[in-house]
């Protein structure tokens, strides 16, 4: 609402890493770096028995689950570290280790269960059950809440779960699953703990993918499958909510996946950079690689900010992580993206070659080629970017539904909207003057030095987005849902804001322990973002988004098809798959 709140960052926070917890990283990065043959899981796509059994023995499906149940008890963001460690050695071992603590059965039980639950189902985990979380449907993907399958409650009040559930990481190897299934009378939705050797179940399909080769994801089919009334997970009806919270919590270890990932690409550009000598002079030293090396080391160090700072919050009592978690989520997997893309070209034909072919010609046998196809999926999973993009508008746009819904609402009467004219006319007269005069406080935040320029310039595109976003829901009204290039920017220049915040927090209590060199990195980061949300202002009011809608509309209406025509004879596709 136009209020940049520095003290919610600042100092910022950190929680030091137990010695306990630093001897289990030590030790797992021991493992991963002499037992893991990243090469040889990626070329034949499966785990090897004997990593999996390595895993279970060092309590790696027990991270985050107390050591009362026999866990290793580990906090968010020391959980966050291990999954940085795993994804930057290897994807697939990632996904596998990430999807069961993350969103498998420990986290909805853990956060909803009751005692007995806890006390069953997450010592086994603890103890090594794999398990997954089944919510996606053939037909249901970014709108769970239309899931077709069902529980049909049985007289003794237990029930049958019937349906086909769809990309289920761990599925085909899990011994546990959690289940979103609808009540077919009352239309509710409930989460329940399947066994999965329970008669009825079917891995339909394996299904393989561009990257992540060896995840064990599978279609799984529920035929009257018998699962008790004590297995269901908090009250009847409370399914979509028990998914979504889980999945909330869960895209913290994606960002830390990204951020491993990251890391590993900064060294591997680095050291290139260096080596290659092109034109008389290491490529690192040409300004257009430079600049690549400098945006590598910047996105490094703010997506290490946020996600060490969205781990925090997520570790106070009450707090609700929602926004944090999606701006992790979507910030790190876009970011992350154009990482491995840049590091690719970086490494010019080597970064497009496989590992084993570098290996075989005697080369460094860097896994760029194997990262770029491992980390496409973050952005389609746990929350497409646009499905982020969509939540995070609808927080920023609540308080004004709120406010003046009946005003904006189509349906309403002249007499409703003459009803709440009086309290929305009060609201916006109290809050809309104060984004146009903020205090003139030249030398405000001067104890963050050099950065502080950069957090009242945050200040000050924190009351013009507030501002822009009311502008936007004058002009377009009821209509304003449906302008997603609008609300988009918009959410753009949130995370932009958000993180940079972050990153010059971080900076600043990182210079006052001696670090000065982060104070380069936050300068040269904010600077950047700077750019990027004065280029989103511009285009919120300066567009082609009608001519580009327009233009869509008639390439789905088929106006243009004689552009499809590749000029080679295109295999029959059946009419359903082109609806
Ligand atoms: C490797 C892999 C692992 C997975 N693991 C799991 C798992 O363990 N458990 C599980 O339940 N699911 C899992 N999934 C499913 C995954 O979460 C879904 O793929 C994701 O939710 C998107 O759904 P969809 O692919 O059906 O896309 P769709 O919903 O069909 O969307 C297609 C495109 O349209 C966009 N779109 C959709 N709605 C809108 C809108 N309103 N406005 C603008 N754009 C929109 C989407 O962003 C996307 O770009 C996995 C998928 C993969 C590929």
């Amino acid at each position: 609402m136009g209020t940049l709140r520095v003290d919610w960052v600042h100092p910022f926070p950190h929680t030091p890493y137990t010695a306990e917890f630093k001897a289990y990283y030590a030790q797992f990065e021991q493992f991963l770096r002499e037992r893991v043959d990243s090469v040889r899981i990626d070329a034949e796509g499966k785990y090897p028995p004997e990593v999996i059994a390595e895993l279970k023995r060092m309590g790696a499906f027990g991270l985050k689950i107390p050591k009362k149940y026999g866990g290793c008890g580990f906090t968010q963001a020391e959980y966050g570290e291990i999954c940085a460690l795993l994804a930057a050695w290897d994807g697939s071992l990632a996904a596998l280790v990430s999807a069961h603590n993350s969103i498998g059965v420990p986290q909805p039980v853990y956060l909803f269960g009751t005692e007995e639950q806890k006390q069953e189902f997450l010592t086994r985990c603890a103890a090594g059950a794999i398990s997954a979380f089944a919510l996606t449907e053939p037909d249901v993907g970014s709108d769970p809440a239309r899931l077709a399958t069902t529980a049909t409650r049985q007289a003794d009040g237990s029930y049958r779960i019937t349906g086909e559930k769809l990309w289920i990481t761990n599925g085909t190897i899990a011994e546990l699953m959690v289940v979103m299934a609808r009540d077919a009378e009352t239309n509710k939705i409930s989460a329940f703990v399947v066994e999965m050797d329970s008669p009825g179940i079917e891995v339909v399909y394996r299904c393989r993918f561009m990257g992540l080769k060896a995840l064990e994801n599978g279609q799984i089919r529920f035929t009257d499958v018998a699962v008790p009334a004590k297995n269901r997970i908090g009250a009847d009806g409370q399914g979509l909510k028990i998914a979504l919270v889980t999945l909330n919590t869960g895209r913290l270890s994606l960002p830390e996946a990204c951020l491993g990932g990251t890391r590993r690409l900064l060294g591997i550009s680095r050291r290139y950079s260096n080596t290659r000598v092109q034109w008389g002079q290491p490529v690192g030293k040409h300004e257009a690689i430079s600049h690549k090396l400098s945006d590598l080391a910047t996105v490094t160090f703010a997506m290490e900010s946020w996600a060490n700072l969205a781990n925090e919050l997520s570790m106070r009592e009450g707090y609700d992580i929602r926004l944090e978690a999606a701006t992790a989520k979507e910030w790190a997997s876009t970011r992350g993206w154009t990482a491995v893309d840049e590091t690719m070209q970086i490494r010019g034909g080597r970064g497009y070659e496989t590992e084993a072919s570098l290996a075989g010609r005697g080369e460094v046998p860097e896994p760029v080629e194997r990262i770029l196809r491992d980390s496409r999926i973050n952005r389609i999973f746990e929350g497409s970017s646009e499905i982020m993009h969509l939540f995070m508008a609808r927080e920023m746009v609540d308080v004004h539904l709120q406010v003046s819904g009946a005003l904006l609402d189509p349906k309403a009467t002249p007499a409703d909207k003459l009803k709440v004219l009086p309290k929305v006319a009060a609201f916006y007269a109290a809050w809309y003057p104060k984004l146009w005069f903020g205090l003139f406080t030249p030398f405000r935040y001067g104890e963050f030095g050099k950065l502080a320029p950069h957090l009242r310039y945050a200040e000050r595109a924190a009351r013009r987005l507030a501002r822009s976003v009311f502008h936007g829901m004058v002009r377009y009204q009821a209509k304003l849902e449906r302008k997603q290039a609008f609300l988009f920017r918009t959410v753009d220049i949130a995370m932009e804001l958000a993180v940079l915040v972050a990153t010059v927090s971080r900076a600043d209590k990182l210079r006052k322990s001696g670090d000065e060199s982060a104070v380069v990195l936050a300068d040269v980061h904010a600077r950047n973002a700077r750019r990027l949300v004065e280029q989103r202002f511009h285009e919120l009011w300066a567009n082609d988004d009608d001519a580009r809608t327009a233009l869509g509309r008639a390439v789905l209406a088929g106006e243009h098809l004689g552009l499809e025509d590749a000029g080679i004879v295109a295999p029959a596709v059946a009419p359903a798959a082109e609806a």
